[in-house]
C-alpha cells in the first residue's frame, strides 16, 4: 500500500514539483539522492549522501524546495538538511566548489576560529522572503533562487544593463570593471546581480564571489573599527575575485567607509578583480559621495535600468503567472499591463494576489477580480498624480498653458515652470525619466535630470522656490 510511507509520498510530490522547475541535469545532480525522513507540522528534515550536497542545496536550492514543499503540503514548513548515515556533519565545507572558493588556504577562517563567511551572502535580511532560518545560521543568506538570469525578461529599459550583467559574468575583470547598475526602487538590480552570482557559481566555481548589501559592508566595518579587527576586515574584502555590493548608494553621508571602500575598490581594481555595484541613483547623485569614488565608479560602465514599458510589463506578467502554473486570460494581463506601472515589484505583488484568490475562490480570474486586487495594492494617492495633473497645476501656478511646459519656448520663467513639472513628475510618480520626457514634448531623459537636478539643488538656495514646490506638492497630493 502506497499509504503506507507518507513521507515517501511526500517526498515524490515534491520531486516532481522540482522536477518542474529545476533543469534535469541539476535535479539529477543535487537531488537524486535525497530523501525525506522527517515530517513534523512545521518542519521537515531530509537526508542528502554527502555535506557537499548539503552545502550547495541550503545554498542555491532552499527557495525551491520551501516552495516545492508549500505546494505539496499546501503550507509552510522549514527545512533541515541532514547527512546520510556515512556522512559527518561536524565537519563543514570539507568539499566542493563553493568552499574551495571561499577558503583559500589557511586564511579563509577568521582569527577567532569561526568559519568565514561563505562566499555568498545576500543583502540584509528577509527582503527577498528567503532568508535562512536559524538551523542553518552559520550561513548569513542564501540567494534567491528565482533571481537568475533565465528568469529575467529583458526589454528596452533594461536591455543593456542585462546585457552588461551578463558579459561580467562570463568573462569577470575582463569586460566591464566596474559594472555600476542604477535604477529606482523594485526594478531588477537585485535580481541582476544576484544573477551574475547565479551564473557564476554554476560556469566558474574557481571564482571567490563576495555578494553583500553596502548595509552589511558599512556594519562590518563599523565592528572591525570598534573590535580593533581591521586586519581581518580588509582581508576578506581584498581578496576576492568578484565583490558585488548592492544599494551602494547607502555609503551615502559615511565618511570613514567610503574611504575604507576607496582603498578596497582600488585594490580589487588594480588586481583585475571584477566589481559590481548597485545603487538607486548614478554615481554622481549619491549625496555627498566623494569625487574620487564618483569618478572611479564611472570608469568602467555604468548602466541605467529605467521602469518597463508597456509590452515588457506584459511580458513580465506572462512569465510570473506561468511561474505559478498558471494562465490568465488576455485582458486581465492586460488591465494589470495597465494599471501597473513602473515597479516590477508591485506588478508581482498584483500577480500573486490574484494567484491567491484563485486558489481560494476556486473561481477563473476576471477583470473586477483584478481592478479589486490591485485597489488594495495601489495606493490611490500615488495613482492619482499624473504628468498631465502636475502640468496643469504647474502651469496654473506659473500663469501659463500646458502647451508653454511641452513646447520649445526658453523664456526663463518657461523654462523654470518646466523644470519644476519635471522635479514634480520625478519625485511623485514612478515614470521613468524617459516616460516623463515624453510626456513633457518628447524630451530626452538627460533633459529631465538636468531640470530636476537644477530644482533640487535651487530649491536649497532660494527658500521661494522651496515655498512654491512646497505648495505644489500639497496640492497635488490633496
Ligand atoms: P531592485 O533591487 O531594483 O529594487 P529587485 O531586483 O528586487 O529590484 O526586483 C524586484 C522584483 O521584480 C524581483 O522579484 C525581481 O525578480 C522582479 N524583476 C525585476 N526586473 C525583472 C525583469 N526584468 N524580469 C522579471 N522579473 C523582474
Ligand atoms: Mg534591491
Amino acid at each position: 500500500m502506497t499509504d503506507s510511507d507518507p513521507a515517501a509520498n511526500t517526498w515524490e510530490k515534491v520531486a516532481s514539483i522540482l522536477r518542474r522547475s529545476v533543469p534535469r541535469q541539476q535535479f539529477e545532480t543535487w537531488f537524486r539522492g535525497m530523501r525525506l525522513t522527517g515530517m513534523s507540522p512545521d518542519r521537515a528534515t531530509f537526508t542528502v549522501p554527502n555535506n557537499f550536497l548539503r552545502e550547495w542545496i541550503l545554498r542555491k536550492y532552499t527557495g525551491a524546495l520551501r516552495a516545492a514543499m508549500r505546494e505539496a503540503l499546501g503550507s509552510d514548513v522549514e527545512i533541515d538538511l541532514q547527512i546520510a548515515d556515512d556522512g559527518d556533519p561536524g565537519r563543514a565545507n570539507d568539499a566542493g566548489p563553493v568552499e574551495r572558493a571561499a577558503n583559500p588556504g589557511p586564511a579563509g577562517r577568521e582569527r577567532d576560529g569561526r568559519r568565514m563567511t561563505p562566499t555568498l551572502n545576500a543583502p540584509a535580511s528577509g527582503r527577498t522572503g528567503h532568508a535562512p532560518s536559524p538551523a542553518y545560521g552559520e550561513w548569513d543568506i542564501v540567494l534567491n533562487p528565482q533571481y537568475v538570469f533565465e528568469n529575467f525578461v529583458p526589454g528596452p529599459s533594461n536591455n543593456f544593463a542585462f546585457a552588461a550583467a551578463t558579459a561580467v559574468a562570463d568573462s569577470p575583470g575582463k569586460t566591464y570593471n566596474p559594472l555600476f547598475l542604477h535604477g529606482s526602487v523594485g526594478l531588477g538590480k537585485t535580481h541582476l546581480l544576484q544573477g551574475i552570482c547565479h551564473r557564476m557559481m554554476e560556469r566558474r566555481p574557481d571564482m571567490r564571489i563576495l555578494y553583500l548589501s553596502c548595509e552589511t559592508f558599512v556594519n562590518h566595518f563599523v565592528n572591525a573599527v570598534a573590535n580593533g579587527e581591521l586586519d581581518n576586515f580588509r582581508f576578506r574584502y581584498r581578496h576576492v575575485d568578484v565583490l558585488l555590493i548592492d544599494d551602494i548608494h547607502f555609503l551615502a553621508n559615511r565618511e570613514r567607509t567610503q574611504e575604507e571602500f576607496f582603498h578596497t575598490f582600488n585594490t580589487l581594481y588594480n588586481a583585475n578583480k571584477q566589481i559590481i555595484l548597485s545603487s538607486d541613483s548614478t554615481p554622481a547623485e549619491i549625496p555627498t559621495l566623494e569625487e574620487r569614488l564618483v569618478s572611479r565608479f564611472k570608469w568602467g560602465v555604468v548602466a541605467r535600468i529605467d521602469a518597463p514599458h508597456y509590452e515588457t510589463r506584459i511580458a513580465i506578467i506572462t512569465r510570473k503567472i506561468r511561474m505559478h502554473g498558471m494562465v490568465f486570460p488576455d485582458d486581465v494581463v492586460k488591465f494589470i499591463g495597465e494599471n501597473v506601472h513602473s515597479n516590477i515589484r508591485e506588478l508581482e505583488g498584483a500577480v500573486n494576489k490574484l494567484v491567491s484568490m484563485a486558489h481560494i475562490t476556486g473561481k477563473p480570474i476576471d477583470v473586477d477580480m483584478a481592478r479589486e486586487a490591485l485597489r488594495d495594492l495601489v495606493p490611490p494617492a500615488a495613482t492619482r498624480v499624473s504628468v498631465d495633473g502636475i502640468m496643469r497645476c504647474v502651469a496654473d501656478r506659473f500663469g501659463l498653458s500646458v502647451r508653454d511646459i511641452t513646447g520649445k519656448r526658453r523664456h526663463r520663467h518657461v523654462a523654470r515652470a518646466r523644470h519644476v513639472s519635471m522635479y514634480l513628475a520625478r519625485r511623485l510618480t514612478e515614470h521613468s525619466l524617459e516616460e516623463i520626457g515624453g510626456y513633457m514634448g518628447g524630451r530626452d531623459h538627460t533633459t529631465v535630470m538636468h531640470g530636476f537636478q537644477r530644482i533640487k539643488t535651487e530649491t536649497q538656495k532660494d527658500s521661494d522656490l522651496a515655498q512654491v514646490v512646497d505648495n505644489l506638492i500639497n496640492e497635488l497630493s490633496r
